[in-house]
């Protein structure tokens, strides 16, 4: 029996009380839960309560306003304890959600247990047959530096501190998805724990139906233990970034949108309009003013990839030139992504199109001369290789761009974030489609199954939400119950 408690001299476990310590005392109170935790304690799964160290690390989050108070944090240690978790919390009534690593938190759980998948670390590179399993607790960056030394690549995305196995049940765009394509096309199988408590194996051949949905039907019909991904032979690309001043926005915004629409497929790029702060780790010539960044990774012949990017160069002296050749282990540098948790509120909203008019809206709406609030507003070429690939619950291959923004939440900005947000996505409307990338939704519930999912691919998750998880027992499911309903 494993279970960490808060310790809490002169208490026992029963009376603790939620008003003297907020962490603590709704499990106790709530029979159902009480039972849950303690038979699955009782099995020996690792159990995390309110209160201890170890809690507080695994139910973290990267955006702190997303922040999660489940009603205690397992930590199984083989498919059998998750399957034995899963089997408990429907006996007892009780939700079960899943964290790798936080940064894609959306749903609360304060009626749910979370399984923590930090102990499945395994991680093995097939280097001739070009393939790799990965455990999932595991992180891009270690497979991208396992992969180094055999020039090979797994597909990661634009941060290489996320989880593998997150990334790539929400599909996975990445700097290289124009020619490489979306992420989860090169997953081989998938080892899964259902939510009906049984240990599968998901493949082409092997429940099909499963595998389908697990390519970007993220958590909602299992919890993945492990995964196989094909590798590429890329060991390096020729990208990085540009920097350019604010007062050069509009002009470099309108070359980048012609520029990107006739980009061959062997290049990804996205631009970024970016407002750093003045802090420890940023460069002092971007700090404290609005700049605009390029992104550029180009996986066909570097000298063609050096004559692409020579165009974007010519409409400006950039402030900083990071664009060369790149090691693929250093892809992460393309965006150089934060890594510590902050308090954000982020948006994104397809796009039909990126054109000169919206490159013009968009400057209105966020350039240097538009006082935004806002920290970051991307917009990011999709199409190429993404627009093909095997059937799966990944859906809006067709989209053009995507457009993302991110604020800041602290109290003095947090009110002109939201408005900003809102006016920065509604200007962009006339070129925008309907649906979101899974990845980027950062809605919970059937909120976020509208948006990630067209009719035809909800109801066939639903239904597989209903053979896979009957009992609704997986918290990522609960947005696709009531389109199971409606179903029948
Ligand atoms: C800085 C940053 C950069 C990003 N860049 C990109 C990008 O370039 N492209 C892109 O596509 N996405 C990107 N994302 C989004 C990211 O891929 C998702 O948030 C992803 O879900 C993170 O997975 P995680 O395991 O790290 O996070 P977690 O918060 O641990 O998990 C998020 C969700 O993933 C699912 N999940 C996690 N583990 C499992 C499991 N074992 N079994 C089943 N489901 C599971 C669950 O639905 C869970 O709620 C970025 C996110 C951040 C914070």
């Amino acid at each position: 029996m494993s279970i960490d408690t808060a310790p809490e001299p002169g208490r026992t476990h029963d009376v603790r009380s939620a008003d003297t310590d907020p962490d603590a005392g709704a499990v106790a109170f709530r029979p159902a839960f009480r039972a849950a935790l303690d038979a699955t304690a009782a099995a020996g799964v690792r159990v995390h309560e309110p209160g201890t160290e170890a809690y507080r690390r695994l139910s973290g989050t990267f955006n702190i306003t997303k922040a999660v108070r489940p009603l205690a944090v397992v930590e199984p240690t083989t498919p059998d304890e998750v399957a034995t978790v899963l089997r408990l919390a429907a006996v007892h009534g009780v939700q079960v959600a899943v964290a790798g690593t936080g940064h894609g938190a959306t749903e609360q759980m304060d009626d749910a247990v979370l399984v923590h998948t930090c102990a499945f670390d395994e991680l093995v590179v097939h280097p001739h047959e070009r393939w790799a399993r990965i455990g999932a607790g595991v992180r891009w960056d270690a497979v991208l530096e396992a992969c180094a030394p055999h020039g090979l690549a797994g597909l990661c995305g634009s941060s290489t501190d996320v989880g593998v196995v997150g990334f790539l049940t929400g599909g996975g765009v990445g700097p290289v998805v124009r020619s490489a394509g979306l992420s989860s096309d090169s997953v081989r199988a998938f080892d899964v724990v259902t939510g009906d408590g049984v240990v599968r194996r998901a493949s082409a051949t092997e429940n099909p139906e499963l595998f389908w949905g697990l390519r970007g039907g993220k958590g909602s019909l299992g919890i993945v233990t492990a995964v196989e991904i094909d590798l590429l032979p890329i060991a390096q690309v020729l990208g990085g970034a540009i920097w350019f001043d604010g007062a050069d926005l509009p002009a470099v915004l309108r070359t980048w949108s012609q520029w990107s629409s006739l980009l061959p497929d062997e290049g990804t790029t996205s631009v970024a309009i970016m407002r750093l702060p003045d802090m420890s780790g940023v460069p002092p010539v971007l700090a404290g003013r609005t700049t605009l960044c390029v992104r550029f990774a180009w996986t066909g012949d570097p000298e063609v990839g050096e004559e692409m990017i020579r165009a974007i160069r010519c409409v400006a002296a950039p402030l900083v030139d990071l664009v060369g050749p790149l090691p693929y282990r250093q892809l992460g540098a393309v965006h150089a992504d934060p890594s510590d948790p902050m308090p954000v509120h982020e948006a994104s909203t397809l796009l039909a199109a990126f054109d000169l008019d919206a490159a013009d809206e968009l400057v209105a709406l966020a350039g240097d001369a538009s006082g935004t609030p806002l920290v970051m507003v991307e917009v990011r070429q999709l199409g190429g290789a993404l627009r093909t690939g095997p059937d799966c619950a990944f859906a809006h291959r067709d989209a053009a761009y995507q457009l993302f923004s991110i604020g800041i939440m602290v109290p003095e900005v947090a009110q002109g974030v939201v408005a900003a947000t809102s006016r920065v996505h509604d200007g962009l409307r006339p070129w925008s489609r309907a649906g979101g990338l899974p990845n980027f939704c950062d809605q919970a519930g059937a909120e976020r199954v509208r948006r990630a999912y067209p009719r035809g691919v909800e109801d066939r998750l639903a239904r597989a939400a209903r053979r896979y998880d009957p009992a609704g027992v997986l918290l990522a499911g609960r947005g696709l119950r009531t389109a199971a309903d409606a179903v029948g």
